[in-house]
């Protein structure tokens, strides 16, 4: 068996390209490295890569994160500039014994001496966002951070090989030098060839208090089904949140098992995932909540994918 599982629409071209290496007995690195980076490549999905959202200080700040499930190796980069793809220097740092997890200028200069390509990711379609946003926080009182998702995927090759790997520009109008979940392994993502790999995309600063990705793989390693890990998890963070702190930010989690079995959960409404499988075509699933926590997904209709590529190629009205 192979498979893939990613958050978000946005992943849905990238895992058609890393399962065309998976059919063909692909390592599952390189099919979730490709899968990754097509989205980072990809100007208009603008919470990723090339394209993706500046922070206050109209910079793009990436973080990105590799895992491989047979090693344990872990490589990450935060708060990285100027560079293409993040999710391949974190795929390099993975191999590395130490110093696996790089930020900023530390993380820049390791990319430039392994001649990883250099590339402005500020587009100009990103600073309309931001100079709109400027306005409408004046005007408004919008919350700045509102607009971020993280592209997050878990794979399972026909070897066994499971991994994990996330790449995004964070929250829109972080601080400088802020860091998520995404490349904080155990929150934003967790791989283990044994029992299974899990990422997460929402809130970064609520996702790190369950250290959410593991604690899924724990419980699939607990002999609970991916869907089930991922409900339990979610539903528990989700109300200890509420409990403690009175809110709990968005928190929405994909996992895949040892078998190619899979799994879902949100807390917000409007999570869409990608997945690929040796017995399933690459789908989007629109996700439910359901009044008893648990969540239900069904396949987005042709309507729905349409209208998803022309709002993200919309001219911007700033
Ligand atoms: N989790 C990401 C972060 O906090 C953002 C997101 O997935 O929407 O940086």
């Amino acid at each position: 068996m192979w498979g893939m599982i990613a958050t978000w629409r946005m992943a849905v071209e990238g895992i058609t390209k890393g399962s065309e290496l998976l059919k063909e007995g692909g390592d599952a690195g390189d099919a979730i490295e490709t899968a990754i980076r097509e989205v980072e490549d990809f100007p208009y999905y603008k919470s990723v890569g090339y394209g993706g959202l500046p922070n206050e200080e109209m910079e793009v700040e990436l973080d990105a994160a590799y895992m491989d499930g047979n090693t344990l190796d872990i490589g990450a980069v935060a708060a990285i500039k100027d560079f293409a793809n993040p999710v391949s220097i974190a795929r390099s740092l993975s191999h590395e014994k130490v110093n696996c997890m790089l930020v900023a200028e530390g993380a820049e200069k390791f990319a430039h001496k392994q001649g990883f390509e250099r590339k402005n990711m500020l587009t100009d379609r990103a600073k309309a966002h931001y100079r709109k946003r400027v306005k409408e926080i004046k005007q408004q009182e919008l919350k700045p951070y509102s607009g971020h998702d993280t592209v997050g995927m878990a794979c399972l090759d026909v070897s066994g090989k499971m991994t994990a790997a996330t790449s995004t520009s964070g929250l829109f109008m972080k601080k400088k030098g802020r860091v998520g979940d995404s490349p904080i392994t155990g929150s934003g993502f967790y791989a283990d060839s044994k029992r299974g790999a899990a990422s997460a995309t929402g809130l970064g600063e609520d996702l790190m208090k369950g250290c959410i990705s593991y604690e899924i793989v724990r419980l699939m390693g607990e002999g609970m089904h991916p869907q089930e890990a991922c409900e339990t998890a979610v539903n528990r963070l989700d109300a200890e949140l509420r409990e403690r702190r009175g809110e709990a930010g968005d928190l929405s989690l994909i996992a895949m098992n040892t078998k190619g079995e899979w799994g879902v959960a949100t807390n917000i409404d409007g999570f869409s995932i990608a997945v690929v499988t040796e017995t399933l075509e690459p789908t989007v699933y629109l996700v439910n909540r359901e009044a008893d926590g648990r969540c239900t997904y069904e396949k987005a209709s042709d309507e729905w994918m349409e209208n998803y590529m022309k709002t993200r190629m919309a001219p911007i009205e700033e």
